[in-house]
């Protein structure tokens, strides 16, 4: 007989198990604090230059502290080149400008991911193309992919969701054979590895988000990693006023180098730099909490905790379970409002399947006439019924629930408290 097997759930009237605030994970420590006073200390919180003035000091990269969080991210990463940018999406954009996409191309992408690295597509007036996703990873299937691939098909967008690589060889073995660029998204996925590698670092352009949910917190800011010496120049001229510069230099192609203004600050630089030296470490207490959640989880057959495929670590942005299909009568739903009523306030039912959105519901992007779907460079017509991605679809309408451990510090203490919790809703699901 267990500890709670007598106690009546909070969501059926009974006392809450965690009844505190736990503390939240404050990432801001005295290194960061000095390195903003250090900036501070200067005046300059930029040194960007929309213009290609090297006499200035070399402006167009940007100041002293965006070129040397540069510098330590291409230590650190492993790769020829490194882009900050002032958030992910914005560097997901670049990344899509810089294949030099043409209006009308497809990028096959992931339904089940944070809505830019869809919409980043847009941008470029590309076509998203949604493949389903692994039952157990959730990243990409290569042959979903293999599927979704036309003769307008010009990149794949993979994403290394929650923390864990896609599978690298097999979609680059599907964009070789069909000679598509592989772009990857790791804004979950910092300093873990794929078969000894950095995650992010074997496609032929991706990066990371610093944003302040992130295992890297600028508050906001991205990376753009790339061993590809054109990518990147394109990157940064994307990044920076493209079209200025490129009007008073041969850069030869000109085209969608439509400049923006994705530049970092140095304020944002200069703590970035001190947070990527805290990356390993954090990563390494996030796994430490996991396996300690796996080793508890394991305890319950209806349940799968997250399956790491062979070669990868996980960083457990988001530590996601699934309920195994046929294992239990009660709906995922009921589960999870149990678990929020006995305290446990940072669950996710995942992500709402990007092609289910309403901007792809109704096909209009832009304006009101269904741009860019109905016009003359949308060359078919791209399926974004509910059906296309069952996977991706039934693990959020029914069978998925994450565990956002991250929000909160996690003592010993408090991770009792929220096992005690977990544990007296799953012994007790007979009451629900
Ligand atoms: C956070 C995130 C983004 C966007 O990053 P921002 O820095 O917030 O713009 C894109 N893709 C994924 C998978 C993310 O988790």
């Amino acid at each position: 007989m267990n500890l709670h097997s007598q106690s009546v759930l909070a969501v059926n009237g009974g006392t809450p198990v965690i009844n505190t605030e736990l503390e939240r994970y404050n990432p801001i420590g005295v290194e960061e604090r000095n390195a903003v006073m250090s900036v501070m200390d200067t005046g300059i919180l930029s040194q960007f230059l929309g213009s290609w003035e090297p006499e200035v000091g070399a402006s167009f990269f940007g100041g002293p502290n965006v070129q040397a969080f540069e510098d330590a991210c291409k230590d650190y990463f492993n790769v020829e080149h490194c882009v900050t940018v002032n958030s992910w999406t914005s560097g997901l954009t670049a990344c899509l400008g810089a294949i030099n996409l043409s209006p009308g191309d497809e990028v096959i992408v992931s339904p089940w991911t944070m809505c830019a690295t869809a919409t980043s597509i847009l941008h470029w007036n590309a076509i998203p193309v949604f493949a389903d996703i692994d039952p157990h990873t959730f990243t990409i299937s290569p042959e979903s992919i293999q599927n979704s691939i036309s003769g307008r098909t010009k990149a794949v967008l993979a994403v290394d969701i929650f923390g864990q690589s896609c599978d690298v060889a097999e979609i680059r073995k599907v964009c070789t054979t069909h000679n598509l660029y592989f772009i990857t998204d790791s804004a979950q996925a910092p300093g873990v590895f794929h078969n000894g590698k950095l995650v992010g670092t074997e496609s032929d352009i991706g990066g990371f988000s610093l944003n302040c949910h992130k295992h890297i917190n600028t508050g906001e800011g991205g990376i753009i990693v790339t061993n590809d010496c054109g990518l990147a120049q394109r990157a940064r001229l994307i990044r920076n006023h493209g079209e200025a510069v490129v009007a008073s230099h041969d850069f030869g192609s000109i085209s969608n180098i439509i400049g923006h203004n994705y530049r970092l600050g140095e304020l944002e630089s200069a703590i970035g730099i001190q947070q990527l030296k805290k990356l390993h470490t954090n990563v390494l207490s996030r796994q430490r909490i996991a396996s300690k959640l796996t080793a508890f989880f394991s305890n319950f057959e209806f349940l799968e905790p997250p399956y790491i495929s062979d070669g990868n670590s996980h960083a457990y942005y988001i530590y996601g379970l699934k309920i195994k299909p046929g294992y239990i009568n009660i709906h995922r739903d009921k589960v999870v409002d149990a678990l929020i009523a006995e305290g446990i306030t940072c669950l996710t039912h995942g992500y709402r399947n990007l092609h289910l959105l309403p901007l792809f519901q109704q096909k209009i992007a832009y304006g009101s006439n269904g741009f860019p779907w109905s016009s003359d460079i949308c060359t078919r017509n791209v399926d974004y019924s509910k059906g296309i991605c069952p996977i991706a679809e039934k693990l959020h309408d029914d069978y998925f629930f994450g565990f956002e451990m991250c929000i909160y510090n996690l003592t010993d203490g408090d991770l009792n408290l929220v096992l005690n919790a977990f544990e007296k809703v799953f012994t007790s699901l007979d009451s629900l």
